[in-house]
């Protein structure tokens, strides 16, 4: 499993730095007067939208108002007291479509309540549970006695507000009360569930502000770190006497123990405090917290590295970043978060709402659970099923109703191929990656100066061929980005090469989106351009580039790509030119159950008219280094989600496409495997090299050898076959005798 790690695009307003506390290791606090002005709060909020932030980290000192300065200052911007001027601030924030993050200190009930109509989530740090700092770095500071913050964080579970709690590392406490404090924040997460991260911070010493302002420092230092990538104004000032040290294996051993106690919390790590960030990301943290983009207001001189610098080096260890909101998906749900807020994140960030069985936006008409069960009985007949019915079904959650599908699913798959499972040994050839398009679900395509950019040559294309004959294949599955440089003759001449080189292979090229460019190059009609491909030696069409055909999604995820109308001419031509295609379906990202149910209905119909449709592949969606994957929290579809939806596609397409085949680059081979009792009975091929997923993040590999092929189906209990691209068998796997 391609290990994820998170982090929030932020921004810090420092609303009011004033503090009650006097807690030795801070340098954020002060106790003058301190307040940002109601048109400042503006600027910055305007600062925060233009910088495309998604959070507002709300961070202040504790009561404010009790300076007197500050508490006549909030009257006169009209504030009964402090927290009503930060439910002011969010309500603008909220306005900006900001979701709010609020980390207050100590609070009572009702101030957190209030906070809750306008704020995404909130937070306190425990610090510790150690009384015994009251004597020594938190003298001075009642509220840092752990029974007070426990009671603000309690208060936060019973009121149901997502909430980020943590302890601070190194500030004299021992080892053991530093388990002591997770145990305790775990104590509290048993009883309300409401502890969606903990963050294990390590203290750092700091130089004093005195009469700077700590969030203006920040801001230079995060600027110039992000422009140049160097980070050489952390100061290394020596620990204070109070203080104590804290190694690397410490923090390792508390990532294991928070593990241990909140197995399903975020684990969260500044990545900014100390440079063993990636081993405790290798020791299990799963998040960096808020990558601000105007530095840390706690540790100013430590500015956070941007996002793109922590992609880049966490790609070299195999991790995705990937930016989630503020509040964690298994919060963002009406039980967590008010109606306003919910709002400001369907408005703006619905792509970050979890999938659910019924999607994430309003459906058109209500979705009809009650139709499923006969629908289940129609599809196994193999009849037409009504957008409702396949609605229903994409959108089911009941088990049992899952599995009446899978097995209707399996029933028809038996009664139309049989139990033999086929693949076919081919090989992928992705000759360049240069893409013009900008799919957002695309993790392949590269613009031409881009660092990532490929262009395979002629002689690495031939070797590549020359491979895949000694390998057995029969089928070459060519495919590339849409390249600004290529012509309507590039496209002939690795075709003529291909058969020039291996006459026996079977072409089987170029999506509906390359012959739709070819065309719009060219000027030529679809008609024309696949006879100049057929002679050229294409044998058949990728029907992929289809996504998820409906033109609504398409409009999200690839506006610049063809249009369902385009891709249904391009697919038909295809077959009236007499060549077979597949059909995909790309799904498991931001599509909808009615929208997938459109899909299955385009697909059906064409097939209904043109029959020349030999498989349909459905292809589930990896989200990984890819733009909605890393910037709108779509997550990978779950395996029991993929293997309904794999059900759903076979009573969809009822008898009109009899093969159904298992991605098993995008869903792993032990899944594939699985999904033979779902209505598959295809696997797909070998592929030998594989780019398309892979770049996108995919972990499942990028070659299966055709043993492992057999192998698979005969774990299913099925014998195998070796097909061609055209469905006729080579070669069959009988059970072994055994079995
Ligand atoms: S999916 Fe295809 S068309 Fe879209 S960006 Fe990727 S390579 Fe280009």
């Amino acid at each position: 499993m391609r290990r994820r790690v998170t982090f929030s695009r932020n921004l810090t307003l420092s609303l009011s730095r004033t503090c009650r506390c006097y807690c030795k290791y801070c340098a954020f606090a002060t106790h003058a007067a301190h307040l940002h002005a109601p048109d400042e709060v503006l600027e910055i909020l305007d600062g925060a939208a233009r910088r495309q932030v998604k959070e507002l980290l709300v961070l202040t000192g504790e009561r404010p108002e009790v300076n007197p300065e500050v508490r006549e200052r909030l009257i006169g911007y009209g504030h009964e007291d402090f927290t009503a001027y930060v439910v002011w601030v969010c309500e603008r924030a909220l306005e900006r479509g900001l979701l709010p993050h609020t980390n207050l200190g100590v609070l009572s009930r009702e101030d957190l309540a209030r906070l809750r109509e306008v704020t995404a989530s909130q937070g306190l740090m425990l610090e510790s549970v150690s009384e015994r700092l009251m004597e020594t770095v938190h003298a001075g500071s009642p509220t840092k006695h752990p029974a007070r913050r426990l009671e603000t964080i309690r208060a936060a579970g019973e009121l149901r507000i997502p909430f980020t709690s943590g302890i601070l590392v190194g500030i004299g406490e021992s080892e053991q009360e530093r388990i002591e404090s997770l145990e305790a924040i775990a104590a509290v997460h048993a009883e309300h569930g409401h502890i969606q991260e903990v963050i294990l911070q390590n203290f750092v010493p700091h130089q004093r502000y005195y009469g700077r302002e700590p969030a203006e420092i920040a801001d230079a230092a995060a600027r110039d770190y992000w422009r140049t990538g160097v980070a050489d104004g952390r100061p290394r000032l020596p620990l204070p006497e109070w203080a104590s040290p804290v190694s690397i294996e410490d923090m390792k051993r508390l990532v294991a123990e928070t593990r241990r106690l909140l197995p399903d919390v975020g684990i969260q790590i500044p990545p900014n405090l100390a440079d063993w960030w990636g081993e405790l990301v290798a020791a299990g943290a799963t998040d960096l917290g808020g990558l601000s983009a105007n530095g840390d207001h706690i540790s100013p001189e430590h500015p956070f590295p941007s996002p793109h610098q922590v992609r880049k080096e966490l790609q070299r260890d195999g991790y995705a970043l990937t930016e989630r909101l503020c509040v964690y998906p298994a919060y963002i749900d009406p039980e967590w978060v008010s109606r306003g807020v919910m709002d400001t994140i369907k408005a703006n960030y619905w792509s970050f709402i979890p999938r659910s069985g019924s999607g994430r936006t309003d459906p058109p008409a209500p979705i009809r659970p009650d139709l499923v069960a006969g629908a289940v009985r129609r599809g196994r007949d193999g009849l037409a099923l009504t957008p409702e019915e396949l609605t229903a079904m994409f959108a089911e959650t009941r088990p049992e109703a899952i599995e009446d599908m899978r097995e209707a699913a399996d029933e028809l798959r038996a009664e139309l191929v049989g139990e033999q499972v086929t693949f076919v040994v081919n090989r992928n050839i992705n000759i360049s990656n240069v893409c013009t398009v900008g799919c957002a679900f695309c993790g392949f395509g590269q613009g031409k100066r881009s660092p990532d950019a490929y262009e395979h040559g002629e002689s690495d294309f031939v070797a590549r061929i020359d491979d895949a004959v000694d390998y057995g294949a029969t089928e070459l599955c060519i495919q590339s980005g849409i390249h600004p440089d290529w012509g309507l003759e590039d496209y002939l001449g690795w075709l003529r090469l291909a058969k020039a080189t291996a006459p026996q292979l079977h072409l089987h090229a170029y999506s509906a989106m390359e012959i739709a460019h070819m065309c719009d190059i060219s000027g030529l009609p679809p008609a024309e351009v696949f006879a100049q491909l057929k002679d050229a030696g294409l044998g058949s069409t990728p029907g992929t580039a289809a996504e998820v055909l409906h033109d609504g999604v398409r409009e999200r995820i690839s506006p610049n790509k063809l249009p369902v109308a385009r891709w249904v001419q391009i697919i038909r031509a295809s077959h009236e030119a007499g060549l077979r295609s597949t059909a995909t379906v790309m799904f498991g990202h931001i599509e909808e159950p009615w929208e997938l149910a459109e899909h299955m209905r385009v697909v059906r119909e064409l097939q209904v008219q043109t029959g020349g449709i030999t498989e349909f592949v459905p292809l589930s969606f990896i989200p990984f280094q890819t733009l909605l994957g890393r910037t709108h929290g779509v997550e990978e579809i779950s395996r029991d989600e993929n293997l309904k939806h794999t059900a759903v596609f076979r009573l969809a397409l009822g008898r009109t496409i009899t093969s159904l085949q298992a991605s098993w680059v995008k869903m792993g081979i032990d899944a594939a495997t699985e999904s033979l009792r779902w209505g598959v009975n295809d696997l797909g091929g070998t592929l030998m090299e594989e780019s398309i997923s892979r770049l996108a993040g995919s972990y499942h590999g990028t070659r299966l050898d055709p043993d492992q092929l057999v192998a698979a189906a005969h774990a299913a209990g099925r014998p195998a076959a070796e097909r061609t691209t055209l469905y006729e068998i080579r070669r069959r796997y009988g059970l072994p005798v055994a079995a």
